[in-house]
């Protein structure tokens, strides 16, 4: 008897689930943020990740090990954006915020993003690449979207494994 038999087998591989570009996208959820026609991202090119700021999360490096494993995405882009809700606030201030309408502060770490776009993307690259989770060799891009021109400037690159940022 095999010690796997109670392991379901996996599902057969839908190839049509594969992002056609291989591509992981990481953004902030701000609803000016318009992917389809900055970065063409049409249905079925990426895996699309949003939350508060665009930061890299438990639950964002639970989507990429599954988004690397079952669907062969090699590059992840991390996106944050100008006139962020998350830019120049503190943990302290926004759980005061929300406690005055909850009753109590939550105690929540809510990730507000660093002084300037270079140290909160090498922030979020650096915590990718240290996860032990993105496979090696994936390419990280850290960028800039501009939500008044509605473009995406690159800041940085990084390969997970090689150990240093390109700006
Ligand atoms: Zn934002």
């Amino acid at each position: 008897m095999s010690s796997n038999q109670d392991i379901p087998p996996r599902l057969d591989r839908d190839d049509a689930r594969v992002p056609a570009r291989r591509l992981v996208v990481l953004t902030c959820m701000d609803a000016r943020i318009d992917l389809r026609s900055t970065l063409d991202v049409k249905p079925g090119d990426a895996h699309v990740l949003r939350n508060a700021g665009g930061r890299v999360t438990e639950d964002v490096l639970r989507a990429l090990v599954l988004s690397q494993t079952y669907m062969d995405t090699r590059s992840v882009i991390v996106i944050h954006h100008t006139g962020c809700g998350l830019a120049q606030i503190a943990n302290e201030t926004i759980r005061a915020d929300a406690g005055l309408s909850l009753g109590m502060p939550p105690a929540l770490d809510f990730m507000p993003l660093e002084a300037t776009f270079e140290a909160s993307l090498t922030a979020d690259l650096e915590r990718l690449d240290a996860s032990g989770h993105v496979l090696p060799g994936t390419l990280l891009t850290g960028a800039v979207y501009d939500v008044a021109t509605h473009r995406v400037e690159i800041l940085m690159k990084r390969t997970v494994g090689r150990g240093r940022t390109d700006h």
